[in-house]
């Protein structure tokens, strides 16, 4: 790996910095420690939590790419930044629930902790203005965002990291409840899984913990308000840790 330097910042989300470099197939991404919930109508800054989802991403990114999982991801450096391979981010959130909760259980007269077999996919717009809302078939074809065959290849990378990750959380007892994941194409026109994996974008229970409250490990305990966010993340990286090397540092 190259060495390289920072260039400017392409895009500020609401959880990281997007940043060219002076190589064309290289950007670093710089975690944040805000928190947004509720289409940031609700915002905070926790201290320490940029850090532990950059780990965390980092170690699921490579437990995937072991599993055959192509992801964006290259290396860490220093505690919060992440390399990765620049895409095309196609703006459709995809979700892949193992147990019903949250909006799935506030639409659907599904209760909580209802279990999903097989897993159900549920596709969004990812639109902020517009909520994020839930996409058709129909819907797909109408916006023209992906074609047929895109759609089968995305379908099909998702249940695969839907797989990866229940074995990896599933062996330190940590239930993987649901996540949401983007993908993009590379340069090459391979399809990445991009972004990151994270309890931002995972619902995880501690299966140790039977108090349905405390055994929430993810962005739950900050809509919820909780408390214990930054700890509730440090505990799912601990427990990674135990079943991964350290992260890749690159150059
Ligand atoms: P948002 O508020 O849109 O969720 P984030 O704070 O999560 O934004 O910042 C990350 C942004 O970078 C997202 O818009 C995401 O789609 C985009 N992104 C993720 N991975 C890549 C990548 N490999 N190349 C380019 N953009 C990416
Ligand atoms: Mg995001």
């Amino acid at each position: 790996m190259t060495a390289y330097s920072l260039g400017p910042l392409l895009y500020e989300g609401k959880a990281k910095r997007v940043y060219a470099t002076d190589q064309p197939d290289l950007v670093a991404v710089e975690f944040k420690d805000d928190a947004t919930a509720f289409n940031a109508e609700k915002r905070a800054c926790l201290a320490g939590k940029g850090e532990r989802n950059c780990r965390i991403s980092a170690l699921v990114f490579e437990w995937l790419e072991g599993r055959g999982v192509s992801t964006h991801y290259l290396g860490v450096e220093g505690d919060r930044w992440m390399l990765v391979r620049p895409v095309k981010v196609v703006p459709i959130e995809v979700v892949v629930r193992n147990v019903a909760a949250g909006s799935l259980c506030r639409q659907l007269p599904i209760a909580p902790g209802t279990p999903l077999d097989p897993p159900l996919l549920d596709l969004y717009y990812k639109h902020d203005a517009l909520g994020d809302p839930l996409l058709t078939e129909a819907r797909l074809e109408r916006l023209q965002l992906v074609s047929s065959g895109q759609l089968q290849a995305i379908s099909e990378l998702a249940m695969a990291v839907n797989r990866g990750l229940r074995e990896l959380f599933g062996s330190v007892d940590l239930e993987l409840v649901d996540f949401k994941i983007e993908l993009g194409f590379a340069a090459d026109g391979r399809l990445l899984l991009a972004d990151e994996i994270s309890p931002d974008t995972c619902r995880l229970w501690d299966r140790r913990i039977s108090d349905q409250s405390d055994r929430i490990l993810d962005k739950d305990r900050f809509r919820q308000d909780l408390g214990g966010v930054v700890e509730a993340y440090g505990e799912v990286l601990k427990r990674v840790q135990g079943v991964c090397a350290q992260p890749r540092v690159y150059r």
